[in-house]
């Protein structure tokens, strides 16, 4: 099998063989969109890889180069004809060019990072309450509390500082709603969903057991993620890794589950925002993945005097930000011009605000409306609803 021993016994090695041609995967990818090579599209990708595994044709930088051009958005698993599970196998041949040595440079030095400062960045520790700054509620009595609920902050959203607003919002949010909340403060650590990605993934569930460990010290019973990548990968790995899946442990939310499950129990008051129109944009992890359609959008409708107008690709169908995978690591160009093209598509809509619930579709977007000189705000949904909470006068007046 050449040097793609990964798929031996993996059940993925026939996949190519599966594949009926179709191009419904083709036609959808972010990545073909943009570039219109087949060979850059989920296609012309498994048609090399049969090459590969046939002898015809070398595992080479070029064919590695594109496998991370890739941003594992599944949109080609949601639409192929033949069932076939790509995500997984793009994963699988991206551990194959990790245990080769062969991956991009800077997905490697991610990853390194991750296991020697806990983040992608390189920032260590000490910068994981970055976020906190300027935040006017004091969250130290909070850290390392017991309590039944935690927040799990995320490396994108402790330490990048245009996502700090996120994690301020959503600290309003515990607070305006009296729930009793623990966060882990400089002993977070990352995910472990940067190292699947980048085909590092034996290291990845010691990450997510850093954290784990932590939190059944402190009682969690459930767990509030800003990022649904981080949610998605957490099950991974502990689940291979112990046996036991975590989503069994703990209840698993993001932010807008959390705030639509506020709702439900009438735990938030908000005052009338002036006619705003958003149109949300579905990250693909959270709708496709995690199935996570109908909570972000009764989150916006129950907010006085805001409407949210669907973009025909959404839900499902939602475009990718180009921002996933580490496609942003990988070539920025090329992942800021794939969140450029899904602009486009908020920019047909008679929308002021585009509301998502993930840092690094937050992040790109807002790039986009840089590079595109477009002017539309990006929020994350804890953000348009933090601004719309009833101030404590309000309150006693209802
Ligand atoms: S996961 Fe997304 S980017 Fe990757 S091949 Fe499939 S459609 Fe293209
Ligand atoms: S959608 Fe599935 S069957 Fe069709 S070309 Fe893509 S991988 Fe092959």
């Amino acid at each position: 099998m050449a040097d793609l021993k990964k798929l031996e016994g993996s059940g993925h090695e026939t996949d190519p063989y599966i594949c009926a041609s179709c191009g419904n995967c083709t036609m959808v990818c972010p990545t073909f969109r943009l570039l219109r090579w087949e060979s850059y599209g989920p296609r012309g990708r498994l048609q090399i890889t049969k090459s590969i595994l046939e002898g015809n044709q070398e595992l080479d930088e070029e064919y590695v180069r594109k496998l991370f051009l890739c941003s594992l958005c599944e949109h080609c698993t949601q639409v192929c004809t033949t069932s076939l599970q790509l995500d997984r196998f793009w994963e699988l041949i991206r551990e194959a060019a990790w245990d080769l040595n062969m991956v991009p440079a800077p997905v490697e030095y991610a990853c390194k990072s991750i296991m020697k400062y806990g983040d992608p960045f390189s920032m260590g520790s000490s910068s994981r309450m970055h976020w906190a700054e300027g935040l006017d509620i004091d969250i130290q009595d909070r850290i390392e509390q017991p309590a039944k609920t935690a927040y799990f902050i995320g490396c994108n959203v402790a330490m990048k500082p245009r996502s700090h607003k996120t994690a301020q919002s959503l600290i309003k949010i515990l607070e305006h709603s009296g729930t009793d909340y623990t966060i882990l403060g400089e002993k977070e650590v990352c995910c472990g969903g940067p190292l699947i990605w980048g085909g590092n993934k034996k290291h990845a569930p010691a990450m997510a057991e850093r954290n784990i460990w932590l939190y059944r010290d402190l009682g969690v019973e459930r767990i509030i993620f800003s990022c649904p990548s981080c949610i998605q990968s957490w099950p991974k790995t502990y689940k291979e890794a112990a046996g036991v899946p975590v989503q069994k442990e703990f209840e698993l939310l993001t932010n807008s589950q959390f705030i639509d499950s506020l709702n439900k129990r009438k735990a938030l008051k908000f005052h009338e925002q002036s006619n705003i129109t958003v149109t949300y944009h579905d990250p693909c992890i959270s709708a496709r993945r995690l199935n996570i359609i109908s909570e972000p959008r009764e989150v916006i409708e129950k907010i006085p005097g805001i409407y949210n107008i669907d973009m025909l690709h959404s839900k499902e169908d939602t475009r990718c930000c180009g921002a996933h995978g580490l496609v942003n690591l990988t070539d920025p160009l090329i992942s800021s011009q794939i969140a450029e093209m899904r602009l486009r598509d908020v920019s047909v809509m008679p929308a002021s605000r585009v509301i998502t619930e993930c840092p690094r579709c937050l992040q790109a977007l807002e790039l986009a409306t840089q590079t595109m000189n477009y002017s539309v705000q990006v929020q994350d949904i804890s953000e348009i609803v933090a601004e719309s909470l009833a101030e404590k006068d309000e309150e006693d007046d209802r």
